[in-house]
């Protein structure tokens, strides 16, 4: 069986856990939704990296960046997909015109490894 999620939104924000968890809390039934809807509404909050949803999913990277790559072509009716480029940690290089999702490995200008990720958001039109 493939695991899902279930989001409850609550005063403390939207809560996740395995289809396996109770489906009740507060006297209401959850509906059920898929990891990718998970994901979208994570980012419906705030701008993250592909780490920080991996983290708070409890899901590889690489998956996350499979699921993002969806969500930036369907962020879904009224809203858009934001991509908040790398920033190089030494220099403030920008990769505004990169469009893939992944890090990059270094700076082109000061050739430095150290750089900011993505972060990556859904919001509306
Ligand atoms: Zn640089």
């Amino acid at each position: 069986m493939k695991l899902k999620f279930v989001a409850l939104e609550t005063e403390l924000g939207i809560i996740y856990y395995h289809s396996g968890a109770p489906r009740t809390t507060y006297g209401i039934t959850l509906p059920m939704i898929t990891m990718r809807q998970a994901i979208k509404e994570l980012l419906w909050e705030q701008p993250l990296s592909a780490l920080e949803i991996s983290q708070r999913l409890s899901l590889p990277e690489k998956e996350v960046l499979d699921h993002l790559t969806h969500i930036a072509k369907s962020p879904g009716p009224g809203h858009q997909f934001r991509l908040t480029p790398a920033v190089c940690n030494h220099c403030g290089f920008s990769f505004k015109k990169r469009d893939r999702l992944t890090i990059p490995s270094r700076c082109p200008v000061c050739r430095h490894e150290s750089i900011r990720r993505p972060r990556f958001a859904v919001v509306k039109k």
